[in-house]
């Protein structure tokens, strides 16, 4: 067990974090922004370092100044706690790199999960079910079109490096295609620096079914149980219920192995959560593995 654990966020999350290490007796450490010197999470924590301005890519974007913080108290961990540097695969590297411990999944697994293309190929060799689609390297024009037409419309593009139900398009008809992808591009580029694409089957009315999993470094895996979060504006949640209603005892537990199945694929270690896409018919197919 760690003595004193740097908590790497703001809020509710990170005074969440500050009460457990309280009841476990590990001593932590806050960081925080100009505007929140006099936060909560702050007072939560048995000491804290200040780590810029306001905004957060001034202070809680900060890699190197969250680093030297960790350094200079002693902190052995980090917790990064939801959003910000949570999913960072650079931030996880310099933890690492600077001997402090990321409480988190693997490098490799955070990497592996960033890009939604590349996960559905480690899904695919897992023999997790995947909505039908093409999620391949290569990125022409002309063959995404032809990929699209022998799935059938309606299709969804989505940026291969998106996320928060940005980068999305549907496409109702072949001859939308060209502009929709030329589209869904444009915004891929600029709200993720990278055009990548893949194409779905649209399904129609699904929902939006999830599985917590918990791995641990000697191999063990679990899922404990299911939400529905099929309740959204803009492809966003707006409201999760748990257990998600409805659901068979067979379809449940088929869900919870094809999520501990899609953690083990890339060595998952920690919480998770995979999220599944279903029909009215009771099919459900991976959509994607977020990686806290
Ligand atoms: P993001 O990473 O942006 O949240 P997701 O891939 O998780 O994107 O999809 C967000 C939401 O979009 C899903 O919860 C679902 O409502 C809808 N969606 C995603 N894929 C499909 C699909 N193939 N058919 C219909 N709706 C979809």
């Amino acid at each position: 067990m760690f003595n004193k654990i740097l908590i790497a966020n703001r809020g509710e999350i990170a005074c969440r974090v500050a009460a457990t290490c309280k009841r476990l007796g590990i001593a932590s450490v806050a960081v925080y922004s100009d505007a929140d010197a006099n936060a909560k999470h702050v007072a939560a924590c048995d000491e804290a370092v200040h780590i810029g301005g306001s905004t957060a890519a001034e202070s809680y974007l900060r890699v190197e100044r969250i680093i030297e913080a960790a350094k200079a108290t002693g902190a052995q961990a980090v917790h990064p706690g939801y959003g910000f540097l949570s999913e960072n695969e650079d931030f996880a590297h310099a933890c690492e790199a600077a001997g402090i411990v990321f409480i988190g999944p693997p490098v490799e697994a955070i990497a592996a999960m960033g890009s939604k293309a590349a996960a559905k190929a480690l899904m695919h060799a897992a023999a997790v079910p995947l909505v039908p689609g093409y999620h391949g390297d290569d990125q022409d024009a002309s063959l995404l079109h032809r990929e699209a037409d022998s799935i059938g419309y309606p299709v969804l593009l989505k940026a291969s490096a998106g996320g928060g139900g940005k980068g999305m398009r549907v496409v109702e008809r072949s001859e939308d295609f060209a502009a929709a992808l030329a589209s869904c591009k444009r915004e891929a580029a600029s709200s993720f620096g990278n055009d990548r694409v893949l194409i779905e089957k649209y399904l129609t009315r699904p929902r939006h079914v999830e599985v917590q999993v918990f791995a641990d470094r000697l191999g063990g895996a679990v899922y404990l149980f299911d939400r529905d979060c099929s309740v959204q504006r803009r492809h966003q949640k707006v409201l999760e219920e748990a257990p998600a209603p409805g659901l068979s005892q067979d379809i449940k537990r088929e869900m919870g192995e094809a999520a501990v199945a899609a953690a083990r694929a890339v060595n998952y270690v920690g919480a998770g959560t995979v999220e599944f896409i279903m029909t009215g018919t009771g099919d459900f197919y991976f959509m994607e593995m977020n990686t806290r």
